[in-house]
């Protein structure tokens, strides 16, 4: 096993080692966490509205948790499907007019097991190259042949469209909002090629559920191009504050995915308790848009103000601003810069971005207050100078 020891040396060598920090909550002032003995504005997590600790929501899930017990006892197909999880997935469907939604227990898995129902050997999956892991891992484990377009290049898809026009089924997938890069998918472009090419489109909004569209729909809607979306894959994770994900679509694709998505049928039914959670927080999410309203000014005032202070800001208007600076010691030495001045701001490094693109990804939250992004802003400002990211 010494191997192992030389593996994570290299890593460390490369300033690619991970470890597992302790963030915990701090009771009284949402937005923070807890490191040690400090307290930090935390700039990294996904909790864009700011759900996360919503009373509502924990209470939904304390009173599930007395009623029903802590776990479900078995998949769905057996004997673990219980009322709540078909009460959530009409809700689900009637939020996204669409005729029918499942339920997963995360965007992980409902990756996977989409993917894998839909495409297998001879058929083949375009992907973006940016596209998040559990898109990636979806495919190998697909056996499809895995083909990548350059992010965000349309005119690269269609010649690839074009080569593999002969396939049995070709199914394209795209993040509405990339997970690191923050920017958009040309979603209008990419339905446009799917029917030319017969192609399915897959979207995962993951990042953009609750946060784009006049009830929280997602990136698609807000657009409306929902009518061009075949699968439609978020998350409950992020924007939602709980645990879990869902997918969209037509009751042939639903059928379909509980016959085939693997993840339902051999894994356990989430917890009662989770989906009463979530429960709570899709009506919040629908009827609460001060907060999409309160996170979509902040994310416009913090990108102008890192604009006008000299970062190379990447394009959209989503709560995700990478700060990108190159290489990965840089990173590491910008993040732990900006714990000092009180930040969590995560240092993102390969395999999770492409090589030489390491960078601080900021995520703001409807729970931050304005002045503390502002006064966030000038210290990360300050910290960049100091270390030689931005020119003084
Ligand atoms: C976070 C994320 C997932 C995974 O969702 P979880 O519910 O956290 O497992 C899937 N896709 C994208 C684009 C993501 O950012």
């Amino acid at each position: 096993m010494e191997w192992i020891e030389d593996e994570l040396q290299k890593l460390v060598d490369r300033s690619l080692n991970r470890s597992l920090q302790i963030s915990s909550t701090v009771f009284d002032r949402q937005g923070y966490v807890l490191r040690g003995q400090k307290t930090l504005l935390d700039l990294s997590s996904n909790d864009y509205l700011g759900l996360a600790r919503h009373p509502a929501i924990a209470d939904a899930m304390a009173q599930a948790l007395l009623a029903e017990g802590a776990g479900s006892g078995a998949s769905r197909l057996i004997t673990g499907n219980r009322p709540p999880y078909s009460r959530l997935e009409d809700a689900l469907a009637a939020w996204q007019q669409s005729e029918a939604a499942l339920v997963f227990a995360n965007g992980y898995m409902a990756n996977l097991g989409v993917i894998q129902a839909l495409a297998g050997r001879g058929d083949v999956v375009f992907s973006d190259r940016l596209n998040h892991a559990s898109i990636v891992d979806g495919i190998g484990l697909s056996r499809a042949e895995h083909v990548r377009y350059r992010h965000n290049d349309t005119e690269h898809l269609r010649r690839l469209l074009h080569k593999h026009r002969d396939a049995r089924r070709k199914l394209i997938v795209t993040d509405a909002v990339f997970s690191m890069n923050g920017d958009q998918a040309p979603l209008a472009e990419l339905v446009a090629l799917k029917r030319e090419y017969g192609a399915i489109l897959m979207v995962d909004e993951a990042h953009s559920g609750g946060v784009y569209g006049a009830r929280g729909e997602g990136l698609c809607h807000a657009l409306g191009l929902q009518g061009g979306v075949d699968v439609h894959v978020g998350t409950f994770s992020k924007a939602f504050g709980v645990y879990g994900a869902y997918v969209s679509g037509s009751r042939t694709l639903i059928r379909l995915l509980v016959n085939k998505a693997r993840p339902i049928i051999y894994s356990t039914a989430p917890p009662p308790s989770v989906i009463a959670g979530i429960t709570e927080a899709l009506k919040l999410v629908q009827t609460e848009c001060q907060r999409r309203e309160r996170l979509a000014a902040s994310s416009r005032q913090f990108r102008s103000t890192l604009r006008v202070a000299g970062f190379q800001v990447g394009p959209g208007d989503s709560p995700i601003v990478p700060v990108i600076v190159g290489d990965n010691a840089t990173a590491l030495r910008f993040s732990s810069a900006l714990e000092s001045e009180g930040i969590a701001a995560v240092a993102v490094r390969p395999p999770t971005v492409p090589e030489g693109t390491a960078r601080i990804r900021f995520s703001l939250s409807a729970a931050h207050n304005p002045d503390d992004l502002a006064d966030a802003a000038r210290r990360i400002e300050q910290v960049a100078v100091r270390l030689g990211v931005l020119a003084p």
